[in-house]
Protein backbone atom coordinates (compact mmCIF):
# COMPACT_ATOMS: atom_id res chain seq x y z
CA UNK A 1 0.00 0.00 0.00
CA UNK A 2 1.20 3.17 -0.77
CA UNK A 3 0.62 6.49 0.79
CA UNK A 4 -1.42 8.60 -1.68
CA UNK A 5 1.18 11.71 -1.98
CA UNK A 6 3.63 9.19 -3.31
CA UNK A 7 1.26 8.52 -6.01
CA UNK A 8 -0.45 11.60 -6.78
CA UNK A 9 2.08 13.71 -6.40
CA UNK A 10 3.21 17.29 -7.80
CA UNK A 11 3.90 15.97 -11.03
CA UNK A 12 1.60 15.65 -14.09
CA UNK A 13 -0.55 12.67 -13.59
CA UNK A 14 -0.31 12.50 -17.46
CA UNK A 15 -0.31 8.50 -17.79
CA UNK A 16 -0.35 7.49 -14.17
CA UNK A 17 -3.19 5.16 -13.03
CA UNK A 18 -5.22 6.80 -10.44
CA UNK A 19 -5.95 4.81 -7.15
CA UNK A 20 -8.96 5.38 -5.20
CA UNK A 21 -8.21 7.33 -1.57
CA UNK A 22 -9.76 5.80 1.36
CA UNK A 23 -8.85 5.85 5.05
CA UNK A 24 -6.17 8.46 3.84
CA UNK A 25 -4.17 5.79 1.67
CA UNK A 26 -4.02 5.73 -1.99
CA UNK A 27 -6.09 2.18 -2.60
CA UNK A 28 -5.38 0.00 -5.85
CA UNK A 29 -8.99 -1.72 -7.08
CA UNK A 30 -9.32 -5.40 -5.42
CA UNK A 31 -9.38 -6.91 -9.30
CA UNK A 32 -6.50 -4.25 -10.40
CA UNK A 33 -8.96 -2.81 -12.82
CA UNK A 34 -8.48 0.22 -14.52
CA UNK A 35 -9.94 2.19 -18.02
CA UNK A 36 -8.88 5.10 -19.51
CA UNK A 37 -9.90 8.45 -19.16
CA UNK A 38 -9.96 10.58 -21.86
CA UNK A 39 -8.76 14.15 -23.05
CA UNK A 40 -11.53 15.67 -25.05
CA UNK A 41 -9.52 18.53 -26.83
CA UNK A 42 -7.85 15.52 -28.74
CA UNK A 43 -9.94 12.04 -28.23
CA UNK A 44 -6.84 10.99 -26.77
CA UNK A 45 -6.66 9.17 -23.32
CA UNK A 46 -4.33 10.36 -21.04
CA UNK A 47 -4.36 8.38 -18.01
CA UNK A 48 -6.25 5.31 -16.29
CA UNK A 49 -8.77 5.56 -13.23
CA UNK A 50 -9.26 2.76 -11.01
CA UNK A 51 -12.92 0.70 -10.74
CA UNK A 52 -14.36 0.02 -8.12
CA UNK A 53 -16.61 -3.35 -7.27
CA UNK A 54 -18.62 -3.61 -4.79
CA UNK A 55 -15.88 -4.43 -2.55
CA UNK A 56 -14.57 -1.97 -3.23
CA UNK A 57 -17.09 0.47 -2.14
CA UNK A 58 -18.47 -1.07 1.03
CA UNK A 59 -14.57 -0.93 1.98
CA UNK A 60 -14.73 3.11 1.05
CA UNK A 61 -18.31 3.45 2.98
CA UNK A 62 -17.01 1.33 6.04
CA UNK A 63 -14.00 3.76 6.29
CA UNK A 64 -16.35 6.63 5.99
CA UNK A 65 -19.15 5.05 9.00
CA UNK A 66 -15.68 4.88 11.18
CA UNK A 67 -14.51 8.04 10.62
CA UNK A 68 -18.07 9.60 11.70
CA UNK A 69 -17.90 7.40 15.30
CA UNK A 70 -14.11 7.98 15.76
CA UNK A 71 -13.59 10.70 18.11
CA UNK A 72 -11.22 12.32 16.63
CA UNK A 73 -13.94 13.41 14.35
CA UNK A 74 -16.98 13.00 16.11
CA UNK A 75 -15.41 15.43 19.29
CA UNK A 76 -14.40 18.35 17.30
CA UNK A 77 -16.47 21.53 18.00
CA UNK A 78 -18.29 23.10 15.56
CA UNK A 79 -15.38 26.17 15.33
CA UNK A 80 -12.99 23.26 14.59
CA UNK A 81 -14.72 21.54 11.96
CA UNK A 82 -14.64 25.23 10.32
CA UNK A 83 -11.00 26.15 10.86
CA UNK A 84 -10.60 22.58 9.14
CA UNK A 85 -12.93 23.68 6.29
CA UNK A 86 -11.42 27.55 5.90
CA UNK A 87 -7.72 25.73 5.28
CA UNK A 88 -9.21 23.95 2.93
CA UNK A 89 -10.21 26.61 0.81
CA UNK A 90 -6.54 27.94 1.26
CA UNK A 91 -5.27 25.04 -0.06
CA UNK A 92 -7.88 25.21 -3.23
CA UNK A 93 -6.43 28.81 -3.51
CA UNK A 94 -2.75 27.81 -3.50
CA UNK A 95 -3.58 24.62 -5.77
CA UNK A 96 -5.74 26.75 -7.90
CA UNK A 97 -4.12 26.84 -10.97
CA UNK A 98 -3.40 22.81 -11.08
CA UNK A 99 -6.82 22.20 -10.32
CA UNK A 100 -7.91 24.34 -12.79
CA UNK A 101 -5.41 22.93 -15.49
CA UNK A 102 -6.54 19.15 -14.60
CA UNK A 103 -10.49 19.70 -14.66
CA UNK A 104 -9.60 21.10 -17.85
CA UNK A 105 -7.50 18.91 -19.64
CA UNK A 106 -10.01 16.29 -18.03
CA UNK A 107 -13.77 17.81 -19.18
CA UNK A 108 -12.39 20.23 -22.16
CA UNK A 109 -13.45 23.20 -19.80
CA UNK A 110 -12.19 26.42 -21.10
CA UNK A 111 -8.91 27.42 -18.77
CA UNK A 112 -10.60 30.31 -17.87
CA UNK A 113 -14.14 28.94 -17.10
CA UNK A 114 -12.53 26.20 -14.45
CA UNK A 115 -9.64 28.81 -13.01
CA UNK A 116 -12.81 30.87 -12.12
CA UNK A 117 -14.75 27.90 -10.68
CA UNK A 118 -11.60 27.06 -8.81
CA UNK A 119 -11.22 30.09 -7.24
CA UNK A 120 -14.94 30.65 -6.52
CA UNK A 121 -14.40 27.55 -4.21
CA UNK A 122 -12.33 28.49 -2.44
CA UNK A 123 -14.35 31.09 -1.14
CA UNK A 124 -17.13 28.41 -0.96
CA UNK A 125 -15.45 26.60 1.96
CA UNK A 126 -14.80 29.80 3.70
CA UNK A 127 -18.46 30.50 3.71
CA UNK A 128 -19.34 27.37 4.87
CA UNK A 129 -16.34 27.75 7.18
CA UNK A 130 -18.16 30.79 8.72
CA UNK A 131 -21.31 29.08 8.82
CA UNK A 132 -19.98 25.98 10.32
CA UNK A 133 -20.30 27.41 13.88
CA UNK A 134 -23.44 29.26 13.32
CA UNK A 135 -25.93 26.13 13.01
CA UNK A 136 -27.77 26.65 15.67
CA UNK A 137 -31.41 25.06 16.76
CA UNK A 138 -34.03 27.32 18.43
CA UNK A 139 -35.57 27.53 22.27
CA UNK A 140 -39.05 27.56 21.41
CA UNK A 141 -41.61 28.47 24.12
CA UNK A 142 -44.44 25.80 25.23
CA UNK A 143 -47.95 26.57 27.00
CA UNK A 144 -46.52 25.08 30.04
CA UNK A 145 -44.60 25.99 32.91
CA UNK A 146 -41.04 24.70 34.04
CA UNK A 147 -40.21 23.31 30.58
CA UNK A 148 -37.23 24.07 28.52
CA UNK A 149 -38.27 23.01 24.62
CA UNK A 150 -35.15 23.15 22.18
CA UNK A 151 -34.18 22.09 19.43
CA UNK A 152 -30.57 20.83 17.47
CA UNK A 153 -29.09 20.17 14.36
CA UNK A 154 -27.35 16.38 14.17
CA UNK A 155 -24.96 15.42 11.48
CA UNK A 156 -26.70 12.63 9.47
CA UNK A 157 -23.70 10.04 8.97
CA UNK A 158 -21.82 9.10 5.51
CA UNK A 159 -22.71 11.03 2.75
CA UNK A 160 -22.51 9.89 -0.98
CA UNK A 161 -21.62 12.54 -3.04
CA UNK A 162 -22.23 11.30 -7.08
CA UNK A 163 -21.54 13.54 -9.44
CA UNK A 164 -21.28 14.41 -13.21
CA UNK A 165 -18.35 15.43 -15.69
CA UNK A 166 -19.22 18.86 -16.81
CA UNK A 167 -18.51 21.03 -13.39
CA UNK A 168 -16.71 17.87 -11.34
CA UNK A 169 -14.97 19.97 -8.08
CA UNK A 170 -17.82 22.66 -8.21
CA UNK A 171 -20.56 20.08 -7.75
CA UNK A 172 -19.11 17.74 -5.87
CA UNK A 173 -18.47 20.87 -3.35
CA UNK A 174 -21.86 21.99 -3.12
CA UNK A 175 -22.80 19.01 -1.04
CA UNK A 176 -19.29 18.29 0.65
CA UNK A 177 -18.83 22.02 1.71
CA UNK A 178 -22.29 21.58 4.10
CA UNK A 179 -21.59 17.57 4.77
CA UNK A 180 -18.47 18.33 6.24
CA UNK A 181 -19.40 21.79 8.53
CA UNK A 182 -22.52 19.99 9.95
CA UNK A 183 -19.84 16.63 11.34
CA UNK A 184 -20.92 14.34 8.44
CA UNK A 185 -18.36 12.24 6.49
CA UNK A 186 -18.34 11.87 2.81
CA UNK A 187 -18.02 9.32 -0.15
CA UNK A 188 -17.79 10.92 -3.43
CA UNK A 189 -17.90 9.38 -6.90
CA UNK A 190 -16.95 11.31 -9.91
CA UNK A 191 -17.96 10.22 -12.87
CA UNK A 192 -15.85 7.97 -14.64
CA UNK A 193 -14.90 10.34 -17.41
CA UNK A 194 -13.42 13.09 -15.10
CA UNK A 195 -11.99 11.74 -11.69
CA UNK A 196 -8.86 13.29 -11.50
CA UNK A 197 -9.54 16.70 -9.66
CA UNK A 198 -11.80 14.59 -7.14
CA UNK A 199 -9.06 12.45 -5.94
CA UNK A 200 -6.52 15.91 -6.25
CA UNK A 201 -9.02 17.43 -4.07
CA UNK A 202 -9.19 14.73 -1.38
CA UNK A 203 -5.72 15.10 -1.09
CA UNK A 204 -6.00 18.36 0.02
CA UNK A 205 -8.95 17.58 2.82
CA UNK A 206 -6.20 15.40 4.16
CA UNK A 207 -3.31 18.34 3.73
CA UNK A 208 -5.83 20.65 5.72
CA UNK A 209 -5.98 18.16 8.89
CA UNK A 210 -9.71 16.44 8.35
CA UNK A 211 -8.72 13.41 10.00
CA UNK A 212 -8.56 10.04 7.92
CA UNK A 213 -11.71 8.70 6.52
CA UNK A 214 -13.62 12.00 6.52
CA UNK A 215 -13.62 12.22 2.95
CA UNK A 216 -12.97 9.45 0.99
CA UNK A 217 -13.12 9.08 -2.93
CA UNK A 218 -14.24 6.29 -5.09
CA UNK A 219 -13.74 5.73 -8.86
CA UNK A 220 -15.56 3.74 -11.46
CA UNK A 221 -19.12 3.65 -13.52
CA UNK A 222 -22.25 4.95 -12.56
CA UNK A 223 -23.84 1.92 -13.93
CA UNK A 224 -21.73 -0.27 -11.24
CA UNK A 225 -19.78 1.51 -8.35
CA UNK A 226 -22.34 4.36 -8.48
CA UNK A 227 -25.28 1.71 -7.80
CA UNK A 228 -23.03 -0.44 -5.18
CA UNK A 229 -22.66 3.45 -3.14
CA UNK A 230 -26.49 4.67 -3.58
CA UNK A 231 -28.06 0.93 -2.30
CA UNK A 232 -25.55 0.79 0.28
CA UNK A 233 -27.08 0.26 3.85
CA UNK A 234 -24.22 2.35 5.38
CA UNK A 235 -25.09 5.34 3.69
CA UNK A 236 -27.21 7.66 5.56
CA UNK A 237 -27.94 10.39 2.83
CA UNK A 238 -27.39 10.94 -0.80
CA UNK A 239 -26.62 13.81 -2.67
CA UNK A 240 -26.80 13.61 -6.92
CA UNK A 241 -26.24 15.60 -9.89
CA UNK A 242 -26.62 14.50 -12.98
CA UNK A 243 -29.74 13.45 -15.28
CA UNK A 244 -33.32 13.32 -14.65
CA UNK A 245 -33.21 9.03 -15.51
CA UNK A 246 -30.09 8.54 -13.12
CA UNK A 247 -31.81 10.55 -10.62
CA UNK A 248 -34.91 8.37 -10.75
CA UNK A 249 -32.78 5.08 -10.21
CA UNK A 250 -31.01 6.52 -7.54
CA UNK A 251 -33.90 7.77 -5.85
CA UNK A 252 -35.22 4.56 -5.90
CA UNK A 253 -32.47 2.75 -4.08
CA UNK A 254 -32.57 5.97 -1.43
CA UNK A 255 -36.25 4.61 -1.20
CA UNK A 256 -35.07 0.82 -0.72
CA UNK A 257 -33.38 2.30 2.42
CA UNK A 258 -35.86 4.42 3.63
CA UNK A 259 -32.78 7.24 3.57
CA UNK A 260 -33.55 10.99 1.67
CA UNK A 261 -31.42 12.26 -1.20
CA UNK A 262 -30.66 15.43 -2.65
CA UNK A 263 -31.60 15.26 -6.42
CA UNK A 264 -29.83 18.18 -8.35
CA UNK A 265 -31.08 17.16 -12.02
CA UNK A 266 -31.24 18.41 -15.95
CA UNK A 267 -33.05 21.28 -17.23
CA UNK A 268 -34.70 22.71 -20.35
CA UNK A 269 -34.75 26.17 -19.18
CA UNK A 270 -36.37 29.26 -20.64
CA UNK A 271 -35.18 32.29 -21.65
CA UNK A 272 -37.30 35.02 -22.27
CA UNK A 273 -36.84 38.37 -24.36
CA UNK A 274 -39.47 41.56 -24.64
CA UNK A 275 -38.69 43.81 -27.28
CA UNK A 276 -38.93 46.31 -24.55
CA UNK A 277 -35.37 44.88 -23.07
CA UNK A 278 -31.91 46.33 -23.85
CA UNK A 279 -31.61 44.05 -27.03
CA UNK A 280 -27.40 43.70 -26.42
CA UNK A 281 -27.35 42.89 -22.59
CA UNK A 282 -29.99 40.37 -23.28
CA UNK A 283 -28.37 39.41 -26.43
CA UNK A 284 -25.30 38.60 -24.52
CA UNK A 285 -27.48 36.74 -21.74
CA UNK A 286 -28.68 34.49 -23.91
CA UNK A 287 -25.03 33.25 -25.51
CA UNK A 288 -23.63 33.31 -22.14
CA UNK A 289 -26.87 31.13 -21.09
CA UNK A 290 -26.63 28.38 -23.71
CA UNK A 291 -22.85 28.73 -25.47
CA UNK A 292 -20.81 28.91 -22.50
CA UNK A 293 -19.20 25.95 -21.18
CA UNK A 294 -20.38 24.67 -24.65
CA UNK A 295 -23.96 24.24 -23.67
CA UNK A 296 -22.85 21.62 -20.54
CA UNK A 297 -24.55 23.89 -17.66
CA UNK A 298 -27.27 22.00 -15.97
CA UNK A 299 -29.25 25.79 -16.26
CA UNK A 300 -28.67 26.01 -20.15
CA UNK A 301 -31.10 28.53 -21.04
CA UNK A 302 -31.79 26.37 -24.13
CA UNK A 303 -35.36 27.58 -24.90
CA UNK A 304 -35.21 31.65 -25.84
CA UNK A 305 -38.61 33.05 -26.13
CA UNK A 306 -38.70 36.18 -27.94
CA UNK A 307 -41.34 39.10 -28.08
CA UNK A 308 -42.59 39.10 -32.19
CA UNK A 309 -41.53 42.55 -32.75
CA UNK A 310 -38.19 41.92 -32.40
CA UNK A 311 -38.10 38.38 -33.13
CA UNK A 312 -36.32 38.41 -36.68
CA UNK A 313 -33.50 40.81 -35.80
CA UNK A 314 -32.98 38.89 -32.26
CA UNK A 315 -32.48 35.60 -34.65
CA UNK A 316 -30.10 37.96 -37.02
CA UNK A 317 -28.25 39.12 -34.37
CA UNK A 318 -28.37 35.69 -32.43
CA UNK A 319 -26.55 33.89 -35.37
CA UNK A 320 -23.77 36.48 -36.31
CA UNK A 321 -22.84 36.07 -32.35
CA UNK A 322 -22.88 32.62 -32.80
CA UNK A 323 -20.91 32.18 -35.85
CA UNK A 324 -18.34 34.99 -34.54
CA UNK A 325 -17.63 32.41 -31.60
CA UNK A 326 -13.81 31.85 -31.18
CA UNK A 327 -13.36 27.37 -30.80
CA UNK A 328 -10.54 25.93 -29.91
CA UNK A 329 -7.99 24.88 -27.81
CA UNK A 330 -9.85 25.54 -24.10
CA UNK A 331 -6.07 26.00 -22.73
CA UNK A 332 -5.91 29.46 -25.27
CA UNK A 333 -6.82 32.21 -23.90
CA UNK A 334 -8.95 33.72 -27.02
CA UNK A 335 -11.20 30.75 -27.14
CA UNK A 336 -14.43 31.35 -26.33
CA UNK A 337 -15.78 27.52 -26.65
CA UNK A 338 -14.25 24.34 -26.48
CA UNK A 339 -15.16 20.57 -27.22
CA UNK A 340 -18.10 18.81 -25.32
CA UNK A 341 -16.41 16.48 -22.88
CA UNK A 342 -17.70 13.21 -24.45
CA UNK A 343 -17.60 11.20 -27.31
CA UNK A 344 -20.99 10.00 -26.29
CA UNK A 345 -22.31 13.46 -26.03
CA UNK A 346 -21.16 14.88 -29.22
CA UNK A 347 -22.81 11.87 -30.70
CA UNK A 348 -26.09 12.52 -28.40
CA UNK A 349 -25.98 16.53 -29.32
CA UNK A 350 -25.49 15.14 -33.16
CA UNK A 351 -28.00 13.33 -33.62
CA UNK A 352 -31.20 15.37 -31.97
CA UNK A 353 -30.15 18.43 -34.01
CA UNK A 354 -29.81 16.37 -37.20
CA UNK A 355 -33.40 14.62 -36.57
CA UNK A 356 -34.85 18.28 -35.29
CA UNK A 357 -34.48 18.86 -39.13
CA UNK A 358 -36.98 15.71 -40.46
CA UNK A 359 -39.13 16.99 -37.97
CA UNK A 360 -39.47 20.88 -39.57
CA UNK A 361 -36.79 22.77 -37.51
CA UNK A 362 -34.81 24.73 -39.57
CA UNK A 363 -30.86 25.20 -38.64
CA UNK A 364 -29.79 28.87 -39.20
CA UNK A 365 -26.23 28.39 -37.59
CA UNK A 366 -23.88 25.38 -36.81
CA UNK A 367 -25.69 22.42 -36.50
CA UNK A 368 -22.33 19.81 -37.46
CA UNK A 369 -19.82 18.63 -35.49
CA UNK A 370 -16.45 20.20 -36.55
CA UNK A 371 -14.23 17.79 -38.58
CA UNK A 372 -11.10 18.24 -36.66
CA UNK A 373 -9.29 16.01 -34.07
CA UNK A 374 -11.79 16.29 -30.41
CA UNK A 375 -15.05 16.74 -30.13
CA UNK A 376 -16.20 19.94 -31.21
CA UNK A 377 -19.79 20.72 -32.10
CA UNK A 378 -19.98 24.69 -33.29
CA UNK A 379 -23.01 26.78 -31.52
CA UNK A 380 -26.16 26.06 -32.97
CA UNK A 381 -29.01 28.18 -33.44
CA UNK A 382 -32.41 26.29 -34.29
CA UNK A 383 -35.71 28.17 -35.73
CA UNK A 384 -39.26 26.89 -37.06
CA UNK A 385 -39.25 24.75 -33.64
CA UNK A 386 -42.00 24.33 -31.17
CA UNK A 387 -42.49 22.55 -27.73
CA UNK A 388 -43.79 19.15 -29.14
CA UNK A 389 -40.55 18.78 -31.16
CA UNK A 390 -37.95 16.36 -29.15
CA UNK A 391 -35.13 19.66 -29.63
CA UNK A 392 -37.36 21.64 -27.24
CA UNK A 393 -38.32 18.68 -25.16
CA UNK A 394 -35.00 17.02 -24.27
CA UNK A 395 -32.34 18.42 -22.33
CA UNK A 396 -29.70 18.61 -24.74
CA UNK A 397 -26.24 19.63 -22.73
CA UNK A 398 -24.42 21.17 -25.92
CA UNK A 399 -24.55 24.45 -27.67
CA UNK A 400 -28.10 24.36 -29.47
CA UNK A 401 -30.51 27.00 -28.59
CA UNK A 402 -33.96 26.84 -29.99
CA UNK A 403 -35.78 30.33 -30.75
CA UNK A 404 -39.62 30.88 -30.50
CA UNK A 405 -41.66 33.54 -30.74
CA UNK A 406 -44.52 34.79 -28.55
CA UNK A 407 -47.67 37.21 -28.74
CA UNK A 408 -48.81 37.85 -25.67
CA UNK A 409 -47.93 37.62 -21.84
CA UNK A 410 -50.42 34.44 -21.20
CA UNK A 411 -49.05 32.69 -24.22
CA UNK A 412 -45.27 32.88 -23.33
CA UNK A 413 -46.19 31.80 -19.26
CA UNK A 414 -47.58 28.77 -20.85
CA UNK A 415 -45.16 28.04 -23.26
CA UNK A 416 -41.77 28.96 -21.05
CA UNK A 417 -43.65 26.43 -18.64
CA UNK A 418 -44.32 23.83 -20.48
CA UNK A 419 -41.39 21.63 -19.78
CA UNK A 420 -41.02 18.49 -17.94
CA UNK A 421 -38.06 20.43 -16.42
CA UNK A 422 -37.87 23.32 -13.73
CA UNK A 423 -34.66 24.11 -12.81
CA UNK A 424 -34.06 27.71 -14.35
CA UNK A 425 -35.59 30.72 -16.26
CA UNK A 426 -34.69 34.15 -17.26
CA UNK A 427 -36.06 37.23 -18.41
CA UNK A 428 -34.84 40.57 -19.94
CA UNK A 429 -37.05 43.47 -20.04
CA UNK A 430 -37.40 47.14 -18.66
CA UNK A 431 -40.87 46.74 -17.41
CA UNK A 432 -40.80 45.82 -13.67
CA UNK A 433 -44.30 44.82 -13.59
CA UNK A 434 -44.11 42.00 -16.09
CA UNK A 435 -40.56 40.56 -14.53
CA UNK A 436 -42.33 40.45 -11.42
CA UNK A 437 -45.36 38.70 -13.10
CA UNK A 438 -43.04 36.27 -14.62
CA UNK A 439 -40.96 35.21 -11.69
CA UNK A 440 -43.94 34.37 -9.75
CA UNK A 441 -45.37 32.15 -12.75
CA UNK A 442 -42.23 30.16 -13.63
CA UNK A 443 -42.30 26.98 -12.90
CA UNK A 444 -38.37 27.37 -11.63
CA UNK A 445 -36.01 26.88 -8.42
CA UNK A 446 -33.88 29.69 -9.64
CA UNK A 447 -35.29 32.70 -11.64
CA UNK A 448 -33.25 35.55 -12.97
CA UNK A 449 -34.06 38.87 -14.51
CA UNK A 450 -32.48 40.81 -16.66
CA UNK A 451 -29.26 38.16 -15.92
CA UNK A 452 -28.24 34.77 -16.55
CA UNK A 453 -26.40 32.01 -14.84
CA UNK A 454 -25.81 34.22 -12.34
CA UNK A 455 -24.53 32.10 -9.20
CA UNK A 456 -23.93 32.65 -5.64
CA UNK A 457 -22.99 30.50 -2.53
CA UNK A 458 -25.64 32.16 -0.83
CA UNK A 459 -28.22 31.31 -2.77
CA UNK A 460 -30.49 28.66 -2.47
CA UNK A 461 -30.39 26.96 -5.58
CA UNK A 462 -32.44 23.30 -7.10
CA UNK A 463 -35.24 22.31 -9.22
CA UNK A 464 -38.74 21.37 -9.47
CA UNK A 465 -40.38 18.72 -11.25
CA UNK A 466 -38.09 16.57 -13.26
CA UNK A 467 -35.10 18.85 -12.31
CA UNK A 468 -35.49 17.15 -8.86
CA UNK A 469 -35.39 18.25 -5.19
CA UNK A 470 -33.43 19.67 -2.80
CA UNK A 471 -31.53 22.94 -2.27
CA UNK A 472 -27.58 23.67 -2.45
CA UNK A 473 -25.93 26.74 -1.25
CA UNK A 474 -26.55 28.71 1.69
CA UNK A 475 -28.38 27.72 5.30
CA UNK A 476 -30.47 25.64 2.73
CA UNK A 477 -28.06 23.16 2.70
CA UNK A 478 -27.43 22.59 6.07
CA UNK A 479 -30.79 21.70 6.34
CA UNK A 480 -30.26 18.86 3.74
CA UNK A 481 -27.37 17.69 5.26
CA UNK A 482 -28.62 17.49 8.92
CA UNK A 483 -30.98 16.05 10.93
CA UNK A 484 -33.38 18.51 13.30
CA UNK A 485 -33.73 16.88 17.23
CA UNK A 486 -36.53 17.90 19.24
CA UNK A 487 -35.48 18.45 23.19
CA UNK A 488 -38.12 18.60 26.08
CA UNK A 489 -36.86 18.78 29.59
CA UNK A 490 -39.82 18.54 32.41
CA UNK A 491 -38.22 20.51 35.25
CA UNK A 492 -41.52 21.00 37.35
CA UNK A 493 -40.59 18.39 39.79
CA UNK A 494 -44.57 16.92 39.00
CA UNK A 495 -45.74 13.53 38.15
CA UNK A 496 -47.93 13.22 35.30
CA UNK A 497 -51.32 10.79 34.83
CA UNK A 498 -49.41 8.57 32.94
CA UNK A 499 -52.29 7.62 30.47
CA UNK A 500 -52.93 10.66 29.24
CA UNK A 501 -50.79 12.34 26.90
CA UNK A 502 -49.25 15.40 27.43
CA UNK A 503 -50.58 18.08 24.57
CA UNK A 504 -50.70 21.90 23.75
P1 LIG B 1 -25.59 10.91 -15.49
O1 LIG B 1 -25.34 9.96 -16.60
O2 LIG B 1 -26.87 10.85 -14.78
O3 LIG B 1 -24.37 10.69 -14.47
C1 LIG B 1 -24.20 11.46 -13.31
C2 LIG B 1 -23.40 10.68 -12.31
O4 LIG B 1 -24.14 9.52 -11.94
C3 LIG B 1 -22.07 10.16 -12.84
O5 LIG B 1 -21.12 10.12 -11.81
C4 LIG B 1 -22.42 8.75 -13.28
O6 LIG B 1 -21.29 7.93 -13.32
C5 LIG B 1 -23.37 8.35 -12.17
N1 LIG B 1 -24.29 7.27 -12.48
C6 LIG B 1 -24.70 6.81 -13.70
N2 LIG B 1 -25.57 5.78 -13.55
C7 LIG B 1 -25.72 5.59 -12.22
C8 LIG B 1 -26.49 4.68 -11.43
N3 LIG B 1 -27.28 3.76 -11.98
N4 LIG B 1 -26.40 4.78 -10.09
C9 LIG B 1 -25.64 5.71 -9.50
N5 LIG B 1 -24.87 6.59 -10.19
C10 LIG B 1 -24.92 6.54 -11.53
O7 LIG B 1 -25.42 12.41 -15.96
P2 LIG B 1 -24.29 12.99 -16.88
O8 LIG B 1 -24.66 12.76 -18.29
O9 LIG B 1 -22.97 12.53 -16.40
O10 LIG B 1 -24.38 14.53 -16.50
C11 LIG B 1 -25.16 15.44 -17.14
C12 LIG B 1 -26.42 15.70 -16.35
O11 LIG B 1 -26.13 16.30 -15.08
C13 LIG B 1 -27.32 16.67 -17.06
O12 LIG B 1 -28.64 16.21 -17.01
C14 LIG B 1 -27.17 17.94 -16.24
O13 LIG B 1 -28.25 18.83 -16.33
C15 LIG B 1 -27.01 17.39 -14.87
N6 LIG B 1 -26.43 18.40 -13.97
C16 LIG B 1 -27.26 18.98 -13.04
C17 LIG B 1 -26.76 19.97 -12.20
C18 LIG B 1 -27.66 20.63 -11.18
O14 LIG B 1 -27.14 21.28 -10.26
N7 LIG B 1 -28.97 20.53 -11.29
C19 LIG B 1 -25.42 20.35 -12.29
C20 LIG B 1 -24.61 19.74 -13.24
C21 LIG B 1 -25.14 18.76 -14.09
P3 LIG B 1 -20.48 7.73 -14.69
O15 LIG B 1 -20.38 9.05 -15.37
O16 LIG B 1 -19.19 7.23 -14.22
O17 LIG B 1 -21.27 6.75 -15.47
Amino acid sequence: METFKSMLSEKSIEGDRLPFLIDGKAIRPTHDTYFDSYDPTTGQPWHKIAEANAEDVNHAVESSLRAFQSSQWANLTQTQRGELLYKLGDLIGTHADRLALIETRDNGKLLKETSAQVSYLRDYYRYFAGISDKIQGETIPLNKSAMLNYTRYEPLGVVAIIVPWNSPLNTLSVSVAPSLAVGNTVVIKPSEHTSATALEFAKLALEAGFPEGVVNVITGPGETTGHELTRHPSVAKIAFTGGTQTGRKVAKNAAENLVSCNLELGGKSPQVIYADADFDRALNGVVAGVFAASGQTCVAGSRAFVERPIYDDFVQALVERANMINIGIPTDDKTQMGPLALKAQLDKVTNIVSKSVHEGAQIVAGGERLKSPGWFFPPTVAVDVNNSMNICKEEIFGPVVCVMPFDNEKDLIKMANDTTFGLAAGIWTRDIDKAMRFTDAADAGTVWVNTYRTAAMMSPMGGFKDSGYGKHNGFAAIDEFARLKNVVVDYSGKTQDPFVIKLK
